[in-house]
């Protein structure tokens, strides 16, 4: 027997994530800094666009909203592989390979109905979905080929009902007293040890990948009371071929990560007026990146010719 796929199929039986008061103080996320080292106006656009005097928030958020080919190819890889996993915790049965794969053409076909910059911007003419399509189906096939998710079906499913994938909201935590967000694609326990994956389907990138690594370790110590040191993050990278960085994360370098973390807050801090209420400064105190290739993949780039 095959289960159907359906992507509001399951509901996660998840153990217990500490939920929090809403406050509007902003929240770090490595992407949000990472927004804010790229470009300070495009770091305006993305989380003050209600404050523009020049444009409306409803055209600024149309622009953020819009995907791109390799975002949308990630997207598409993790709702499938969230599906795939909610499945397996629902049943062991052998998967369906060609239901599998037909589930997943219809899902990219469906999502490539969204808004892409690469035809808002006249790049391409049209989307190549048969491309966009292989990409997706590679990723799913060289992870569900790999040991580790045979390991997965074989050590970790008989703790399933505590997996968390890809939690509800933003992935909201406590780093140093600072309000963050790290959220994980998935987490289960084996023994011991929890195990956190993050799949990826770009290139290798250790700076980026290992700092966000290290916001999910700390997010799962706080929300699971556990040791960092019992904590195992694994990048898996989907394509072209599969392949793992797994981590070794020590106290001292949740502590380097915990300041890293108040001082980078506390950079964008310096761009509130107003920090409780997370009231921005002036646009023109958030400068244009010098830096043209920043500019080349940008969604916003309309807004500042
Ligand atoms: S187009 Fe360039 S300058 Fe404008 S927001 Fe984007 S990255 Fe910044």
């Amino acid at each position: 027997m095959t289960t159907q796929f359906s992507i509001t199929e399951v509901t996660n039986k998840m153990t217990p994530i500490k939920q929090f008061p809403f406050t509007p103080i902003l929240g770090w996320s490595a992407s949000r800094y990472d927004t804010f080292k790229t470009c300070r106006r495009r770091y305006y656009y993305t989380y003050y666009a209600k404050f523009d005097p020049e444009h409306s928030a409803e055209k600024i958020n149309r622009l953020k909203q819009m995907t791109s080919i390799p975002l949308e190819i990630g997207n598409i890889v993790h709702d499938i592989i969230k599906v795939l996993l909610e499945r397996l915790q629902k049943t062991e049965q052998q998967i369906d390979a060609a239901r599998f794969y037909d589930y997943a053409r219809k899902i990219t076909g469906q999502y490539c109905q969204k808004t892409f910059s690469e035809i808002y911007y006249k790049e391409i003419d049209r989307l190549d979905i048969d491309d966009i399509y292989e990409n997706i189906r590679l990723s799913l096939s060289n992870l569900m080929n790999s040991q580790r998710f045979m390991w997965v079906v074989r050590n970790a499913i008989t703790n399933k009902d505590q997996w968390v994938i890809e939690p509800p909201g933003f992935g909201q935590t406590v780093i140093n007293g600072l309000k963050a967000y790290c959220k994980v694609d998935f987490l289960f326990p084996v023994d011991d040890v929890l195990y956190i994956m993050d799949w990826k389907t770009g290139k290798i990138d250790n700076h980026k990948h290992h700092k966000q690594m290290l916001g999910y370790t700390a997010w799962a110590a706080f929300h699971f009371d556990r040791d960092p040191e019992k904590i195992q993050p694994i990048i898996a990278y989907l394509k072209p071929d599969y392949s793992e960085d797994t981590l070794h994360i020590s106290r001292p370098d949740i502590d380097g990560f915990e300041n890293t973390v108040s001082t980078e807050t506390n950079e964008m801090y310096e761009f509130c007026y107003d920090i409780a209420e997370n009231i921005p400064k002036g646009k023109d105190q958030f400068e244009k990146t010098a830096i043209a290739v920043f500019c080349d993949y940008c969604n916003f780039r309309e807004l500042c010719r």
